[in-house]
């Protein structure tokens, strides 16, 4: 049960596999409209026909890579007029690449994942949230991660990226607060998504291992909590939700059967 959202027009990152894509999910059943973006504009189609069909929403899809700015900027002055006033924006796009050590990271790793990590979501904040402020009304969700919370080793840039994304989320919302638009990070644990695939760049084998010996969360889980945090009462504002699979209890300690 929670706050009606239906057809508020929700605009969400990453929304071609894992988190994204179950958050849009979530999203359509709720009645939201939705702007889907990612760079697979493939699966945003299969996703947006889905979607229109079993819950009779509009979705417009949209290539996007969130490391440039102008593909942000094309496809936001390419929306169709009915998209423009846009409630709610869930950052989610991310990524890892490797676990090097600090000293040993590759130059293109970093900037990719500091691009797509930070920049991304700096970028389409202030591309999107100007709207909202003169709107007086929407929720910004940034997915940042239990990453952004600690450190552990090997996790130099994508540990860094997403400290940052929570610095970001809480100077957004000090900046924001008098204006009715309300800023939410949701830091996930281990969830078994594509997540490991790209980070091990298509290493089945040692994507599998991440997800072995416990149960790891699912993106439905994490897309359970966007949802929650989107329907709370306007007055009510999510700050930050910490969420592991039962067997983490930190960034570091699982408890794996062997
Ligand atoms: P995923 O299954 O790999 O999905 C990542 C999504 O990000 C894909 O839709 C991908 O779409 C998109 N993306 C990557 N680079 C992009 C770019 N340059 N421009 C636009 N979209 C881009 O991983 P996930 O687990 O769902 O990750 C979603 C978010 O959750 C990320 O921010 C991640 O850091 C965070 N997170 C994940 C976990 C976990 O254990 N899985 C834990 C904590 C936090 P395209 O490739 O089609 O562009």
């Amino acid at each position: 049960m929670g706050y009606d959202i239906k057809d508020q027009i929700v605009f969400i990152t990453g929304a071609s596999a894992g988190i994204g894509q179950a958050t849009a999910r979530q999203f359509a059943a709720a009645g939201c409209h939705l702007i889907l973006t990612a760079r697979r504009v493939d699966r945003l189609q299969i996703l947006a026909q889905e979607l229109t069909q079993k819950y009779h929403i509009h979705v417009h899809h949209a290539a996007i890579d969130v490391s440039r700015l102008e593909s942000i900027e094309s496809v936001l002055n390419d929306l169709p007029e009915s998209f423009t006033n846009i409630d709610i924006l869930v950052n989610n796009a991310g990524l890892a690449l490797g676990v090097n050590k600090a000293h040993e990271n590759n130059p293109e790793d970093i900037n990719t994942v500091i691009d797509v990590n930070v920049k991304g979501v700096l970028w389409l904040t202030q591309a999107i949230v100007p709207g909202m402020v003169s709107r007086q009304r929407g929720h910004v969700i940034n997915i940042s991660s239990i990453a952004g919370h600690e450190a552990y080793p090997g996790g130099s840039i994508y540990c860094g990226s997403k400290h940052a994304v929570n610095a970001i989320t809480k100077s957004t919302r000090m900046d924001l607060a008098g204006t009715s638009v309300r800023v939410t990070a949701i830091s996930p644990g281990l969830v078994e998504t594509e997540f490991s695939q790209v980070r091990f760049r298509g290493d089945a084998q040692r994507a599998s291992q991440v997800y072995q010996g416990y149960e790891p969360l699912v993106a439905n889980d994490i897309a359970d909590a966007i949802l929650y945090a989107a329907t709370r009462p306007p007055h009510v504002q999510i700050a930050d939700m910490i969420i592991f699979p039962t067997a983490q209890a930190s960034a570091t300690i699982v408890a794996k059967k062997e």
